[in-house]
């Protein structure tokens, strides 16, 4: 008999997940794994804040795929994704192409720019290992040129952050910390760098608890950093961006980097594919298929749950995509064993934790508030786990964080 095929596109938290999971599950008589990325590593991208500001190494965040999968059984395709073709069962690579039986959908997210102008050509993403080492090498360069030239100009040293989201917030955190070596390493006096956030809600991290954020915002403000809250980037410039009130009239704010973290929407193969979303984004059923495609699972990032308690869809977080793709394999084994009924996406809630740079947070943990050291610990201890449930113990020993104290 014809061995089922799966095919898994993407190896970030929940591809990678899923297939791990699915390869202790399910033996090799059983079907064929197939697991597509279009690099030959996984990158933490919870870790990336770290790589762009420069305070962690790219390498770091990254280990080779190879080196977590059981290669007997799962067969690693280092392709890029072009199309789904659903109706078909095939996915259309940049070399090739590959059918399936099954198809876990895992391509993480894309910025979300909204359509305004500027920000494709003129802003800076964090988004993968290689956006964040040309965030962290043009800041550095800006830094590098301010002193060799004769005619010094101050708007090199002006850093914009549009977003004052997660991402936005631990990447402040992280370059309030690089910005002194760097003074330090390119002779620049610290008092000419201007680091400006730029907030279209009307508070810091919106809808995080209040204490804690405005914990996060003296921090941030005593290491320098200007907070323009209710103030929506309208466009990116050559020179900096256009930003504005309500709808009072734009202004200029000149800026050497902008670092555009305001958002994210599902990845752009989803629409291209004819996938109904909204914003890149699938609304999956219960247990994580698509509806009206009994074969095709979307997690991660591109897929949307909605959270009944307050009817909205939960954030696109790495700890949802890590818990989808342990229910996908274990909904996966379920089907190629015939079993009738599949089990449904119940998130659980461990609690977020914000980094304030290596040595400070804000989380609620368990329902419980912390700030500072203890924060700071147990944003180490998030960090490892995603290595561990991938990786084990060898992983953890190999690219964790260990320098608790
Ligand atoms: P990803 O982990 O992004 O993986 C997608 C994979 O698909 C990648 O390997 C990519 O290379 C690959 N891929 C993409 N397109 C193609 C293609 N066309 N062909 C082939 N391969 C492709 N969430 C938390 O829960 N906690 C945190 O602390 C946290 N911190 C964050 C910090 C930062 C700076 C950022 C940016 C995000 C953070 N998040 C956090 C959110 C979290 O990173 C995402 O929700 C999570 O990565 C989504 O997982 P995923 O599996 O959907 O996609
Ligand atoms: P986000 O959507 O959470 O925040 C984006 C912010 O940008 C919002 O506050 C929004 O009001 C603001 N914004 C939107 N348009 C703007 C404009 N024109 N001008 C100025 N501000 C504008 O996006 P994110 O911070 O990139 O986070 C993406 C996802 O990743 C979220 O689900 C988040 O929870 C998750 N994440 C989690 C962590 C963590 O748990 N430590 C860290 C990073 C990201």
């Amino acid at each position: 008999m014809r061995k089922p095929k799966i095919v898994i596109l993407g190896a970030g938290y929940g591809g990678l997940l899923t297939t791990v999971r699915l390869q202790k599950l399910i033996g090799v008589n059983e079907a064929d794994i197939i697991l597509v990325n279009k690099n030959d590593y996984h990158y933490e991208t919870t870790w990336l804040h770290e790589a762009s500001a420069g305070t962690l190494h790219h390498d770091k965040v990254r280990y080779e795929i190879n080196n977590v999968i059981d290669r007997s059984k799962v067969n690693f395709v280092q392709d890029t994704v072009v199309e789904i073709k659903k109706d078909e069962k095939k996915v259309i690579l940049e070399k090739g192409e590959v059918e399936y039986d099954y198809l876990v959908i895992a391509l993480g997210g894309e910025p979300e720019t909204f359509g305004i102008k500027g920000l494709k050509e003129y802003a800076f993403g964090i988004t993968s290992v290689n956006s964040s080492r040309q965030l962290r090498e043009h800041i550095e360069y800006q830094f590098a040129t301010y002193n060799m030239e004769e005619e010094k100009d101050e708007t090199r040293l002006s850093i914009v952050v549009g977003g004052a989201g997660f991402t936005g917030i631990e990447f402040l955190g992280e370059l309030t910390n690089r910005i002194p070596e760097l003074c330090h390493e390119y002779d620049v006096d610290q008092g000419k760098v201007k680091i400006t956030c730029v907030e279209a809600a009307p508070m810091v991290l919106p809808g995080f608890d209040p204490e804690l954020v405005n914990y996060a915002v003296s921090q941030l403000q005593s290491k320098g950093v200007e907070f323009l809250i209710g103030t929506a980037i309208k466009e990116a410039t050559p020179d900096g961006i256009l930003v504005a009130k309500g709808d009072e009239e734009p202004w200029a704010i000149k800026a050497g980097t902008v670092v555009w973290a305001a958002g994210v929407r599902g990845n752009s193969i989803i629409e291209k594919s004819g996938f109904e979303a909204m914003r890149g984004r699938v609304k999956v059923q219960p247990d994580l298929r698509v509806p009206g495609f009994d074969d095709v699972f979307i997690i991660g990032d591109s897929s949307l749950i909605i959270n009944e308690e307050i009817n909205r869809p939960y954030p696109p977080t790495a700890q949802i995509a890590m818990q989808q793709g342990e229910l996908t394999a274990r909904n996966i084994a379920a089907l190629i064993r015939n079993t009738p009924q599949l089990e449904t996406f119940k998130f659980d809630n461990k609690g977020t934790v914000c980094s304030l740079g290596e040595d400070d947070a804000i989380g609620v943990v368990f329902g419980k508030k912390i700030t500072g050291s203890k924060a700071a610990f147990m944003k180490k201890v998030v960090d490892n786990r995603a290595l561990y449930m991938i990786g084990g113990a060898g992983l953890v020993m190999k690219k964790g964080k260990l320098n608790f104290f």
